[in-house]
């Protein structure tokens, strides 16, 4: 293994969605790529919001992408435990540190002392920070505030006219001025750490070598590296991946529909096709190539090319992926996928004997396709299951109300009825014989072989469907549109 250490770090405050599990793949294939440990931390520490059911959609989430960690929560390991709230003693003794070396102070400040400062700083025109009036009490003020029942925070204690600069490996150099950040929360008067302080205390003991997260957190990065330095850290590296937006080139949010890996999932995507998609939402290997298994992602990622301008989610894409994975993915797989959503949709019921289950493999091998996620699946199949079919539209009736009709589907009654079997094998040879032997174009035998059989004017081939169908079925529809 090589020195290179990454993390996930989600808050369980909701199902994984789109940003962070790109998030988490660009650090998974970063940490394979580079032969690094990738770690899995849960940041767990607003407590309102933070949920155990939202953290095992995470992991379920994570797992089902096919994106293991070497260590973290679950999987444990030699820096534990990986759960934020386990972890308060930690922050408290590295609090305690700062406190000691002057690089926290306690602020027994109220929110309406905290509006009305704000206020008054809006007021002046500044921008609203905390301006430090705890910064310099004496311990006589901190015994009368404390006697007053006040219980104090942690704020860190910014220091004045720097310019922080942070050499981010996918932005650049981006300089920050940390006057305007103003003496910021470190430990909640619960004794809760803030994520700023939490982060870096978590990212230093856990021996992260790179971080690498969304956009958003840039404007932590200068708080952090604070704190770093106030510890005397090294700072690590940072890359921070651009933001995902809707094809309206807003910021990605549940209008531009599904946001949580679940829902795709759920919708039938496979993972395969989600983990290309994700990797291309930001990356790029250089060629025209779209396809790229997890294997040839490992092999190829690399941080310089993540590109700095934002990703735009095309489902369209997700779309053609998808359905290049149902089209690629080995038969019995796909089946075992698509059964829950035939099941789901009231096609079969119970347990799938051996039997049935061959015959779902055709069905599946018939209508794939035309998937584009495999819960479209039941939109294809439901003339295999209807006992009867009518012509869908005017189309397909006018089809049926062809002159040759009634010669065409009694030829084709009659050679099933006399076949030793039915199988794609002999529906095929029977099916390629017909327009030679009853003296018509192709056309004219297949379309209303087609709109009998199936009541539409397309669909999967002929020579799957009627094995599909069977014998019994086969012929009474031909009866009953001849
Ligand atoms: N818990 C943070 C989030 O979910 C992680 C940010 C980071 O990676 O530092 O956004």
């Amino acid at each position: 293994m090589s020195g290179v250490r990454v993390r996930f770090a989600p808050s369980p405050t909701g199902p994984l969605h789109i940003g962070g599990a790109r998030s988490a793949l660009f650090n998974w294939l970063f940490a394979r790529n580079q032969g690094g440990t990738f770690i899995v931390r849960i940041e767990d520490t607003d407590l309102e919001r933070s949920s155990r059911e939202s953290e095992e959609n995470i992991l379920a989430a994570l797992r089902w992408l096919g994106l293991d960690w070497d260590e973290g929560i679950e999987v444990g390991g030699p820096h534990g435990p990986y759960r934020q709230t386990e972890r308060l003693p930690i922050y408290q003794r590295y609090a305690r540190q700062l406190l000691e070396s002057g690089w926290a102070y306690r602020c027994y400040c109220t929110e309406e002392e905290l509006a009305a400062e704000r206020e008054a700083l809006l007021a002046r025109g500044e921008m609203p920070r905390y301006t430090g009036r705890c910064r310099y009490l004496c311990e006589e003020d901190r015994h009368r505030l404390e006697a007053e029942g006040r219980r104090p925070v942690l704020r860190f204690a910014v220091p004045s006219g720097e310019t922080i600069t942070v050499q981010d490996l996918v932005r650049g150099e981006v300089s920050f001025d940390v006057d305007g950040i103003g003496d910021f929360i470190i430990v909640k008067s619960d004794g809760i750490p803030t994520y700023n302080f939490a982060v870096v205390v978590d990212d230093h003991t856990m021996g992260i070598t790179h971080v690498i997260r969304a956009e958003e957190h840039l404007s932590n990065t200068p708080r952090q590296i604070l704190i770093y330095r106030a510890f005397g850290w090294p700072v690590p590296q940072f890359a921070h991946v651009s933001l995902i937006l809707g094809r309206d080139r807003t910021k990605m949010s549940k209008r531009h529909g599904a946001t949580s890996i679940e829902q795709y999932r759920e919708m039938g995507y496979l993972p395969e096709a989600m983990v290309n998609f994700l990797a291309l939402l930001g990356w790029s290997p250089g060629g025209e190539e779209e396809i790229f298994t997890l294997e040839e992602l490992k092999r190829q990622f690399s941080l310089e090319r993540v590109a700095k301008n934002p990703a735009v989610f095309d489902l369209d894409k997700l779309n053609w992926l998808n359905g290049h994975y149902i089209r690629q993915s080995p038969l019995e797989r796909v089946t075992d996928l698509a059964v829950p959503f035939l099941q789901k949709a009231g096609y079969i019921s119970g347990e799938v004997t051996p039997e049935q289950y061959q015959w779902l493999k055709q069905l599946v091998a018939a209508v794939r396709d035309y998937l584009t996620n495999l819960s479209e699946i039941t939109r294809h199949v439901d003339i295999f299951f209807a006992p009867e079919v009518e012509p869908e539209d005017e189309e397909a009736r006018s089809v049926l109300a062809g002159e040759q009709v009634p010669r065409v589907l009694a030829a084709l009654a009659e050679k099933i009825k006399s076949a030793d079997g039915l199988d794609e094998e002999i529906a095929r040879s029977i099916l390629k014989r017909l327009p030679r032997e009853l003296g018509l174009g192709a056309r004219k035998v297949y379309l209303p072989i087609r709109v009998a059989l199936t009541g539409r004017t397309h669909g999967p081939e002929l020579y799957q469907v009627i094995p599909l169908l069977g014998k019994e079925k086969v012929l009474a529809r031909l009866a009953r549109a001849g």
